[in-house]
């Protein structure tokens, strides 16, 4: 079973991911984006602000490790100091390991992945996050210099410095292999399951999404750059046995990712009718994109959410159902 979200963030002066530290400026993350030509022929770039995948899943796994201690799972001792020891070792630093023992003897490792050179096993993170990068067709972007001045000592010159805010509509892909967690491959090749509380582990892992995004878990310079911030849209598919991706939760003038999904969704489970494919679709929409005399398609089941808790908390329903009924 995978799970594939794709969300749409409208966030107002934001500095989540500068790229450098101390200084006199702190210039925001940027990344090159295509935009259409408004001729309609090919594509222009665009120099938008972002958030790195990397500062996503920092804060995905740190509400992974509240969560998972609040359900009583395991977490390692490096996972949970994680603030003191400057970030997520996850025995990368070991000469030696197994990997099945670390799977079981932490839920972060099992579902973020991890490395061990010397050991030389490594896990692929079941969870994968996308940048976090502006809709720059349904909207412009600002990256704004902001000036301010750092309070001097007495006998010295106050000290000037800026820093770039952003803001923007942004899109945030996430995904995760259900199939993957608690599981290591087996000798014999074929997936291995190798912990007794798999569907908790399931659950931790898709309620630390809802936690990154509803909590804000994730992004720095929140002290005095805490972001204007409202998750405005969403789509998220569940699908078995093969994996689906949700189209990126974007908007175009005649189009939008809500309609893609399902219209890509519906024609998937026709292709692949021969293994029983299912495909649940649930999404969210406070922009007013889609009306819901378009959400039909055949050979899937679409449902309407209000935010991102309650689509979490369906997601989770339908995820558990599948696997205690034995159908993934
Ligand atoms: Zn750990």
């Amino acid at each position: 079973m995978f799970l594939s979200m794709s969300f749409r963030l409208r966030v107002e002066v934001e500095a989540l991911n500068m790229v450098e530290a101390m200084g006199a400026y702190s210039r925001h993350r940027t990344v090159s984006l295509l935009k259409p030509r408004s001729d309609g022929k090919g594509y222009r770039l665009v120099i938008a602000p972002a958030v790195s995948g990397q500062a996503i899943a920092y804060g995905y796994m740190k509400s992974l490790v509240e969560l998972a201690q609040k359900r009583n799972l395991p977490v390692c001792d490096q996972c949970k100091s994680y603030e003191d020891k400057g970030g997520f070792i996850k025995h990368g630093t070991d000469k030696s390991g197994d990997l099945e023992e670390l799977v079981k003897n932490c839920v972060v490792e099992d579902v973020t992945g991890f490395m061990v050179a010397q050991a030389k096993i490594r896990r692929t993170s079941p969870i994968q996050f996308s940048y976090m990068v502006p809709d720059i067709d349904a909207s412009d972007v600002a990256i704004d210099p902001q000036f301010h001045v750092r309070g001097a000592k007495p006998g010295e010159n106050p000290q000037p410095f800026q820093v770039e805010s952003g803001t923007a509509v942004y899109m945030l892909g996430v995904s995760l292999d259900i199939d993957k967690i608690g599981v290591v491959p087996g000798g014999d090749g074929k997936p291995k399951v190798v912990v007794n509380n798999r569907i908790e582990r399931v659950k931790a892992a898709i309620q630390a999404i809802a936690n990154l995004l509803e909590g804000l878990s994730f992004g720095a310079k929140k002290a005095r750059y805490l972001p204007i911030y409202d998750v405005i849209g969403a789509v998220t598919a569940v699908s078995h046995p093969v994996q689906f991706m949700v189209s990126p939760a974007r908007v175009t003038k005649n189009d939008n990712y809500i309609a893609r999904t399902i219209a890509r969704a519906s024609n998937y489970t026709k292709l692949f009718k021969d293994v029983n494919e299912v495909i649940k679709i649930f999404y969210m929409d406070k922009e007013g994109v889609i009306s819901e005399s378009n959400v039909k398609a055949e050979g899937v089941e679409v449902e309407k959410v209000g935010d991102v808790a309650e689509l979490t908390s369906k997601v989770v329903e339908f995820v558990v159902k599948m696997l205690g009924g034995g159908r993934a």
